[in-house]
């Protein structure tokens, strides 16, 4: 059985299906969802993400967790966490740099909050010298100081998508026509939780929200509001949602979202204000990848590693470029800083 006889039966039965609903069966099906089947990430795969560009990522993104665990007093002993990190590269490079930082490593308990069974396997044998665990949820982190990282993991999440009608809105959903999966819209309904959309959005217009993102900010924010820490979200998205964003990407290219099902990464752009909304603790500015990693000092570690001789001087300034220039990656990547009330912005994201 494929996918999409899978979910044409499924409509079949119980009619159609959200958009998140459409994504979570993409994505994460046990037994043919994207995720759950396969190494997506990399020249060979799909997509590359900026861990995977250069080690500088990590390591700028390390120092920077660590710098906020000085600022914060040093906690002895907190819980280093990443939501979905993919072949652990990013981890691998974090705890490499912050190897500078006398006390970080023994005191983080490194977490991983992984959804597929093959990256994990991927991921133990990374960082396998660290002792990770990994949890199903962000609800199972403990009761402690919290620092974490997520790249590209909340785009991965589920979006419901809603087109106005008046005051009212439609919700976006997945049917069946002649056998195949079309995109169809619901009656129009009250949404409270869109009241606020009414100001800036006119008839026809499509907003995004994606629920499992707002709960786990709310989550992550609660742990850092009440026992210290901070959080960099890191994606492709902007301070507010409007328009259709979701996107399916296989070998590298654009698909339509609604072919293969299981075969094609399905992501949607993130809505930083409904992840600050939901978040009870302070977050930082929205602020562009490209000014985040300069602020950092990328160009200084640049010239470092090309001098080093290990990476070919031209490599390395091609990973700067891409990872920095508001053509490549530099603008449309943004990063969200969380941190506790009475602290101050981590390093990077100061306003
Ligand atoms: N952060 C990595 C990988 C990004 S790809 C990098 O930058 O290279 C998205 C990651 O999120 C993958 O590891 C994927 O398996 C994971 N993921 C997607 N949805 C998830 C979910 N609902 N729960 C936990 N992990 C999830």
């Amino acid at each position: 059985m494929t996918l999409q006889t899978h979910l044409l039966a499924r409509i079949a039965q119980d009619g159609p299906l959200s958009v998140a609903e459409y994504m979570t069966e993409c994505l994460l099906n046990p037994t043919m969802g994207y995720y759950a089947t396969r190494d997506p990430l990399g020249v060979a795969g799909d997509f590359v993400t900026a861990p995977e560009i250069s080690q500088m990522f990590g390591e700028l993104v390390g120092l920077a967790l660590a710098q906020a665990w000085i600022d914060q007093g040093q906690p002895s002993e907190f819980t280093l966490a990443e939501a979905g990190p993919g072949r652990g590269t990013l981890m691998a490079d974090i705890l490499r740099a912050a190897r500078a930082v006398p006390g970080f490593a023994e005191a983080a308990r490194v977490t991983l909050i992984e959804a597929s069974p093959v990256l994990r396997g991927i991921q133990r044998k990374t960082l396998a010298d660290h002792g990770p665990v990994w949890i199903d949820s962000i609800k199972d982190l403990p009761g402690a100081p919290l620092f974490f990282v997520a790249n590209e993991f909340f785009d991965a999440l589920p979006v419901r998508q809603f087109v106005r009608d008046g005051r009212f809105w439609r919700e976006r959903c997945v049917g069946a026509a002649d056998g195949t999966l079309q995109f169809g819209l619901s009656a129009p309904c009250r949404r409270p939780d869109l009241d606020h959309r009414i100001e800036d959005t006119k008839d026809g217009d499509l907003v995004e929200i994606c629920p499992m993102g707002q709960r786990i900010a709310a989550d992550i924010g609660a742990l850092i509001d009440v026992h210290g820490g901070t959080a960099l979200l890191i994606d492709y998205g902007d301070w507010r949602s409007l328009g259709d964003t979701l996107q399916a990407l296989r070998n590298h290219a654009h698909a339509d979202p609604l072919d293969n099902p299981g075969q094609a990464d399905l992501t949607a752009h993130v809505d930083f204000e409904a992840l600050c909304l939901a978040a009870p603790c302070a977050h930082s500015r929205v602020t562009p990848q490209g000014v985040f990693l300069e602020r950092l000092g990328i160009s200084s570690r640049a010239e470092v590693l090309a001098g080093s001789g290990r990476t070919a001087r031209k490599d390395v300034a091609a990973a700067h470029h891409r990872l920095t220039h508001p053509e490549e990656m530099g603008t449309l990547f943004k990063v969200l800083g969380l941190y506790p009330a009475r602290g101050r912005p981590p390093p990077g994201l100061e306003a």
